[in-house]
């Protein structure tokens, strides 16, 4: 029998996921199958034992259960345990469950490889202070950046997250901002789910700064819009992070690393011009 992945979250039905695997199959020459299950957040726990009790290879996880994956795993990488949310879970040879985060890993190769956008020595500031923007800080940092300001609606998400990393990393409210000049600014919000960008003032700018929202298609426009208006060098949103957290879990199963240049140019096959999630 074919070995068997899925993902699950809730809702899933307009995941991309499966579609991104099935590629990196075909051009890896591996079968298997992964489906995607809408879970009910009661069942979360008990749906991963039985998947892996039959005998299920390797789980993706998507919201709401980052975090009950991470306090499910009975072993954590060093980036998941720094990410405190896990999205990929598998068994080691001795049974156990291991849950890894691959999600900063997608983003710092969509940015630094895809887009060739520099960290190292430079002034980032990340608005958001959520899941994602946590899963990416520690992964930025390892880039050597000169400063990483957090930026968050709610100041107080911001300045604790900013204290477990220490320097460089500070973080604020919209309200008060460091008297600096941003080369990269990063969207790790949902406000584009409502439709508006969250930005930082315009005397923040670098000339010629890279702009990045985590989130793609229709959810990412409010935030690249504002960037191109402000003369970004570079626009971008996270669909070419999304392929590649799902490339680092591909390899983290099969040992093997698709191709992602070619799934990432053809964006259209997998949802249009709009968006889709995990
Ligand atoms: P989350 O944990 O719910 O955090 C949401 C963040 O957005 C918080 O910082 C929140 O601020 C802020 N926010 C929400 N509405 C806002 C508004 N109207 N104005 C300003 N700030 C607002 O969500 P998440 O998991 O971090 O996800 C954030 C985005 O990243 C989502 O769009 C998601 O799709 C995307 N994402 C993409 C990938 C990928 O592979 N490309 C992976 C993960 C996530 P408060 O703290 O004040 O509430």
């Amino acid at each position: 029998m074919a070995d068997r992945y899925a993902l699950f979250g809730h809702p899933v039905a307009h995941s991309v996921s499966p579609a991104l695997h099935a590629a990196f199959a075909r051009q890896t020459g591996q079968e298997f199958t992964y489906d995607k299950h809408t879970v009910a957040p009661d069942d979360f726990s008990a749906r991963v034992k039985e998947f892996f009790a039959i005998g299920g290879k390797g789980l993706n996880i998507t919201l709401p259960f980052k975090g009950a994956a991470f306090a499910g795993a009975d072993r954590l990488t060093p980036r998941a345990r720094q990410a405190q949310a896990v999205n990929t879970l598998w068994r080691d040879n001795s049974g156990a469950l291991v849950g890894d985060n691959t999600d900063g890993a997608g983003f710092i190769r969509d940015l630094t490889v895809n887009h060739s956008i520099p960290v190292g020595g430079k002034n980032i500031l990340l608005i958001g202070a959520g899941g994602a923007a946590r899963g990416i800080i520690g992964p930025l940092l390892e880039q050597a950046p000169a400063r990483l300001h957090i930026a968050n609606r709610t100041a107080s998400r911001a300045t604790e997250l900013a204290a477990l990393f220490g320097s460089p990393v500070t973080g604020g409210g919209f309200d008060v901002w460091p008297d600096a000049r941003f080369d990269l600014i990063i969207n790790a919000t949902a406000a584009g789910h409502e439709g508006v960008a969250a930005a930082p003032p315009d005397k923040l700018l670098a000339p010629r700064f890279s702009g990045y929202d985590l989130s793609y298609g229709d959810v990412a426009a409010p935030f690249l819009q504002w960037a191109q208006s402000h003369r970004a060098a570079s626009a971008c949103d996270g669909w070419g992070m999304l392929v590649e957290q799902a490339a680092e879990s591909f390899y983290l199963w099969r040992g093997l690393r698709p191709d992602t240049a070619p799934v990432i140019a053809d964006r259209e096959a997998y949802f249009g011009s709009g968006g889709g999630i995990m």
